[in-house]
């Protein structure tokens, strides 16, 4: 009998986890490496929330919570909710989990039948897809490539949606390109999702506060109302705070949906980190102050790597309105051979021979759905930005 379930053999390991660890394992062995392919800030942890992790340890708050949450902190997030999004949840209506990850996870295992549908516009973080065929749905995959500002458009969402659609996955800004959603192109989708009332609506809203140029952030039960009963609404503390080790998520929306969460977690992994939930309280109750000078860098080396990236040949760089990603087109640089002989047939090529031949490690765009393109993330010094991208300028100028 074969040893591993016939779901898993749908489904492949992360590949911004497996380029994270190929970076971490050739600078353990001594190479020269600039890993530009783990999404997550570099700034530490702000002292308010580690002291608060501290005094929770100290306090004997160490055993286990409520499986989806302590009470203090659903009351931080939905004061959250009020504060930021205008959005009225009870606590009642709040999930926590161990990372936005398992938020997305619990949602799906918990609502997925054989044959149902997830739509999920491309570029797509890589871990929707592969999260849907373990829950037994099936993706299906809408391409919003660069000509459209990475963004799906109201027809191609009318277009995908059939009688057995359940979820719309959507992320604004977007986790590889950065795009985000105006209200005005949101609005377009969301009267789209009004006409098909059996479709839900899963909203990754984790870059929320990595927002630049006054771009205004939304997110879908904002700007349509009457979708309320139908979204769920998915957060967490890991990128605007810089807690990405602590693992913490949440998640807001109707009753019935976040009861079938907690079971899923009840039968999973219990509470996430009692110590990390209470230091998720202070980030989200304490001074939000750091935010705006965190933005204030990352647009700093968004503009460094754009410039830098946008004046390879070959290599077209459009601007971003958040998170910490670009995810530029390479479809000039297709068909060429490396100084080091390798054929960049495809981006998984590319990236592969520029982190053979210069130590520069991305995530190549197929594992996001999307080629040919590649994803950065600038989340790291300017210095390790300057020297990356003057690796990848003089690789690409060396391909003939
Ligand atoms: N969201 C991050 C990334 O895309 C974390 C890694 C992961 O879980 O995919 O790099």
């Amino acid at each position: 009998m074969e040893l591993l379930s016939k779901t898993l053999a749908r489904v492949k390991p992360s590949p911004t986890i497996a380029v994270t660890t190929k970076a971490q394992e050739l600078k353990a062995a001594g190479r020269d490496v600039i890993g530009l392919g783990a999404g997550e800030p570099d700034f530490d942890t702000p002292q308010n929330i580690k002291d608060a992790a501290v005094a929770a340890i100290a306090a004997g708050k160490t055993k286990y919570t409520a499986v989806d949450g302590i009470a203090e902190l659903k009351q931080a997030i939905c004061a959250k909710f009020k504060r930021d999004n205008d959005l009225d949840y009870k606590p009642s209506q709040i999930s926590v989990s161990s990372g936005g990850k398992q938020v997305l996870y619990n949602a799906l295992m918990a609502t997925m039948n054989p044959g149902e549908e997830v739509i999920i516009p491309a570029p797509y973080w890589v871990s929707y897809p592969d999260m849907v065929l373990l829950a037994g749905g099936t993706p299906v995959v809408v391409e919003a490539p660069l000509e459209q500002n990475f963004k799906m458009s109201a027809e191609q969402l009318e277009a995908a949606i059939t009688p057995n659609t359940k979820w719309l996955i959507f992320n604004s800004p977007s986790n590889p390109t950065g795009a985000g959603y105006a209200r005005d192109e949101l609005k377009a989708l969301t009267d789209v999702l009004l006409r098909h009332p059996h479709v839900w609506i899963m909203t990754d809203d984790m870059y929320e506060h990595l927002a630049y140029d006054g771009f205004q952030f939304c997110t879908p039960a904002q700007v349509e109302p009457q979708l309320y009963n139908r979204t769920l609404t998915v957060n967490g503390v890991s990128k605007a705070y810089a807690m990405t080790g602590w693992r913490i998520g949440y998640a807001a929306g109707p009753e019935k949906l976040i009861g079938a969460m907690r079971k899923v977690q009840s039968q999973s992994t219990s509470n996430p980190c009692t110590i990390s939930q209470w230091a998720a309280v202070e980030a989200l109750n304490g001074t939000q102050d750091y935010i705006a000078p965190n933005n204030e860098t990352f647009v700093r080396r968004r503009n460094l790597v754009v410039k830098a990236l946008g004046a390879i040949e070959g290599v077209t760089c459009p601007v971003p309105e958040g998170a910490f990603y670009v995810y530029p087109s390479i479809a000039g640089l297709i068909g060429k051979t490396s100084q080091g002989g390798a054929a960049i047939t495809d981006d998984e090529a590319f990236a592969t021979a520029l982190l053979e031949e210069t130590g520069v490690a991305v995530v190549f765009g197929a594992a996001f759905g999307l080629s040919p393109n590649f994803r950065i993330s600038y989340a790291t010094s300017d210095e390790n930005l300057t020297e990356a991208c003057k690796r990848i300028a003089d690789f690409c100028a060396g391909l003939t």
